[in-house]
């Protein structure tokens, strides 16, 4: 199944604010195609497409089941967002220290045949060793609604790209709660005015019918 934002929103006056995902630019390249998994935001809600990604984890190992599909929630409902990291490397780094021990090892023999061949298997192991850390990194944006939670892999995303598309949740999120619906249109001048205005911020026209 293909997305892109005219299949993707459930309404048709939704706009498009933001996308977060492995595939941040190969989508952004491909243009407007949702199709691999990322995060999208709109103007009125979240959406998960592509690996959809169960809410909670299982043990310590393993991430989220995935499954493909979409994921919807109201920016009404998000109650916040975090990010997590579940698997802490140790491993990795402790199989890149034996690499390192062994290849000083090496070179503290003296023997050239003994540095070539232990400095050989030394780097090796450290390159295993920084191929399992970064195997075994894990880390999940967690957006948190009422009823649940969605997480998303944000293992490529640098922090302050991981802040601002946070930011902009909130930021979304709290424009949804507040302006929006509490605007009409000023009956003298049609600019459109706060619902709760007593005096119309354009026209300077009093307004009836307004809540004290
Ligand atoms: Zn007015």
């Amino acid at each position: 199944m293909k997305y892109h934002s005219n299949t993707l929103f459930a309404s048709r006056d939704e706009k498009f604010i933001a996308i977060l995902g492995h595939d941040y630019y190969s989508t952004v390249l491909s243009i407007e195609d949702f199709s691999k998994s990322a995060i999208v935001l709109s103007d009125k809600r979240v959406y998960q497409v592509g690996k959809v990604y169960k809410s909670g984890f299982h043990g310590q190992s393993g991430g989220p089941w995935a499954g493909r599909g979409k994921k919807i929630v109201n920016l009404e409902d998000v109650t916040g967002t975090t990010s997590k990291e579940l698997t802490k490397p140790v491993i990795g780094y402790m199989v890149a220290a034996i690499g390192i021990i062994l290849g000083s090892l090496g070179l503290m023999s003296g023997v050239q045949e003994t540095i070539l061949t232990v400095g050989l298997i030394g780097v090796a192991i450290v390159i295993s060793g920084i191929f399992l850390i970064f195997r075994l990194k894990r880390k999940y944006l967690i957006i948190e609604f009422a009823g649940g939670s969605i997480s998303h892999p944000v293992k490529f995303v640098t922090r302050s790209e991981l802040d601002l598309f946070q930011g902009i949740i909130s930021l979304e999120k709290d424009r949804c709660k507040n302006g929006f619906t509490d605007f009409k249109e000023c009956p003298y001048c049609a600019e459109k005015i706060q619902v709760n205005a007593s005096i119309c911020r354009y026209c300077s026209k009093e307004q009836k019918n307004h809540q004290a």
